[in-house]
């Protein structure tokens, strides 16, 4: 039994990889920051703790993990870092406001809830850290400049804390989807969903079950050589 802390739960690939590690049997608790409703139903089908909990905010990511470590009954020793936001914008009409929110919770976010969470797993000597970037991060995305810099951002921040945490028995990787069926992409239509399939080799989008496999395998010790990785989960898109 793992005890796994998931950001970004109540909804979408957050949400599977909830369900996932539940029905592995193990205890989870769930971040999301504001969709109280989609929360209660998950823990109510789950068996997982929600807090609610603005990732992109440091001073809230200290309390929510002490919240966390509490309703766990000991600190997680497997972190998956995949709240996020989207924007399609012109990057001359990002302005200030959006561009640092996306920065925030996209990328500082996760940089907030590894330093919290890495104390416990340096004293356990084991820990996994899962970041959930995006095929845009290597590729980068026309109009989605600020999403992609702070996806191609969470790359660097993978490599260098599995270096400096590789030694404490810590793994950290980055699982890249594609183009998954989430309420993320609930605005794009027919024509733009049709272009992202005919790019694809695979020719769909992904399920959030395709990307959490990916992730339990991360946690698994069938993955315990593995640190440093981004593995896309996206059809063949970014090849
Ligand atoms: P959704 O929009 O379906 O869900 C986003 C989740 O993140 C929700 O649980 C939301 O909480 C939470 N969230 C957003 N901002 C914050 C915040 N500031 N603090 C705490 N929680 C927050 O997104 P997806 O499931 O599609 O995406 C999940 C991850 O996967 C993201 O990092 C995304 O960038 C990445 N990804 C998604 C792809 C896709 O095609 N869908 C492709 C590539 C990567 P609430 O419900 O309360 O709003």
């Amino acid at each position: 039994m793992k005890r796994v802390l998931v950001t970004g739960g109540s909804r979408g690939i957050g949400a599977a990889i909830v369900r996932a590690f539940c029905e592995a049997g193990d205890r989870v608790v769930f971040f999301y920051r504001t969709n109280h409703a989609a929360a209660t139903r998950l823990a109510a089908e789950t068996g997982a703790t929600p807090i609610s909990c603005d990732v992109s905010d440091p001073d809230a990511v200290r309390v929510a993990y002490a919240e966390a470590r509490v309703a766990l009954g000991g600190a997680p020793l497997v972190l998956v870092n995949n709240a996020g936001i989207s924007d399609i914008s012109l990057s001359r009409d990002v302005d200030d406001t959006a561009w640092r929110r996306m920065i925030d919770t996209n990328l500082s976010a996760a940089f907030y809830l590894a330093r919290e969470a890495q104390g416990a797993m340096i004293a356990a000597e084991q820990g996994r850290i899962i970041n959930i970037g995006s095929m845009w991060g290597k590729t980068g995305a026309s109009m989605e400049v600020s999403y992609s810099a702070a996806k191609a951002g969470l790359r660097g921040l993978t490599m260098a804390l599995a270096k400096e945490l590789g030694p404490s028995g810590i793994t950290v990787n980055c699982v890249e989807p594609g183009v998954i069926q989430t309420d993320m992409n609930a605005a794009l239509d027919e024509a733009t969903l049709a272009a992202l399939c005919d790019a694809t080799p695979l020719c769909r989008i992904g399920t959030p079950e395709e990307v959490a496999s990916v992730v339990l395998f991360l946690a698994s010790n069938s993955a315990s050589f593995i640190t440093g990785q981004c593995l896309g989960v996206d059809g063949g898109y970014a090849i």
